[in-house]
């Protein structure tokens, strides 16, 4: 374990305001917006985030959502699918929810309003990524993360339990050791905000943009990791970052993802020099997602 500080700010600033809320949810991407929904059926909520609505990673996904629900799919075969592609590195009950419970969730979020890409009025178009034997993306033309977003937006700011704070930062975790009661807060105008929470959610996403060509949006620096820490959670699984391997690199050095649906409909990866090089590594070629 590294020794690190416990607060960044170990007395409060002076000025400091100060609220109290029974839930805190830190992040407004896409675990954050569920969280607040979900926790606003029996509390008030605030939601804290550090970037303006919609921003965040959520918001940049492209590709779409893996869920078996074409009539030759199951569960079972999506289960089967991940482990593959996971290497032996996978939590196979983590694997179980997210295929069993994904064909639901698909239809709960059509029903929240999400305008999924339909083959007919009854069925999801699908799509296929790396890993998957089947066609099972379903997705919104190819800004997938943007409609989901902003669908939840529209649930979260209708929601007369919910209230969102843009421009947030959260800082510190307040509480005694082995206790969160609440957290240390700088808002875009330089002011400091203490918030007791009755219950504080960290869903302030993760850390890809530390390195330096990252299809990542710049605010994923790892902060509510690096906040969990400092309070004392054990942290796990700091080894797996998803790196896409088709990221546009424009002459300023930034990246942009070139969507994971191109290799499904047949892109391929080649060198500088123009050679195809995936099937040499991977019976699926550019349909590969671990190296096995
Ligand atoms: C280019 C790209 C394409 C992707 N495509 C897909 C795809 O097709 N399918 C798929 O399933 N996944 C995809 N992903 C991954 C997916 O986007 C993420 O796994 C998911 O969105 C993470 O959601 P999250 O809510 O945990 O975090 P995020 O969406 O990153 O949200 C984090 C939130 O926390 C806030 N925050 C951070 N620190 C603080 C702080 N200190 N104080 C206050 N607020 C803070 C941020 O402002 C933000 O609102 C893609 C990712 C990228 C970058």
């Amino acid at each position: 374990m590294l020794e690190t500080a416990r607060y960044l700010f170990p007395t409060l600033p002076q000025g400091v305001q100060r609220q109290r809320v029974p839930v805190l949810v830190v992040g407004g991407g896409l675990a954050g917006l569920s969280a607040a929904l979900e926790a606003a059926r029996f509390a008030e909520v605030l939601v804290l985030t550090k970037s303006a609505l919609p921003a965040s990673n959520s918001a940049w996904a492209q590709g779409g959502i893996a869920a078996a629900l074409d009539p030759h799919d199951s569960p079972q075969a999506h289960i089967e699918d991940t482990l593959i592609a996971g290497a032996g590195l996978c939590d196979v009950a983590a694997v179980t929810v997210l295929a069993e419970e994904a064909p639901a969730l698909m239809r709960e979020l059509a029903r929240l309003g999400v305008p999924f890409d339909r083959e007919e009025e009854d069925a999801f178009a699908l799509g296929l990524e790396g890993g998957h034997s089947r066609r099972r993306i379903v997705h919104v033309g190819d800004a997938t993360g943007l409609a989901v977003t902003q669908a939840l937006i529209a649930q979260v700011r209708a929601n007369p339990r919910i209230r969102v704070w843009e421009g947030v930062q959260a800082v510190d975790l307040l509480g005694r050791p082995g206790e969160v009661n609440g957290l240390l807060a700088l808002d875009s105008t330089g002011v400091w905000h203490h918030i007791s929470a009755g219950a504080t959610v960290l869903a302030a996403g993760g850390a890809g943009a530390l390195y330096g060509l990252t299809s990542n949006q710049p605010g994923a620096l790892g902060d509510g990791i690096a906040l969990a820490y400092r309070a004392g959670a054990e942290i796990a699984d700091m080894e797996f970052v998803q790196f896409h391997p088709t990221v546009y690199h424009t002459r300023a050095g930034q990246g942009f993802l070139i969507t994971e649906a191109a290799r499904g409909e047949g892109g391929v990866l080649r060198t500088v020099d123009g050679e195809r090089f995936m099937p040499s590594y991977d019976r699926r070629a550019e349909l590969a997602r671990a190296i096995l």
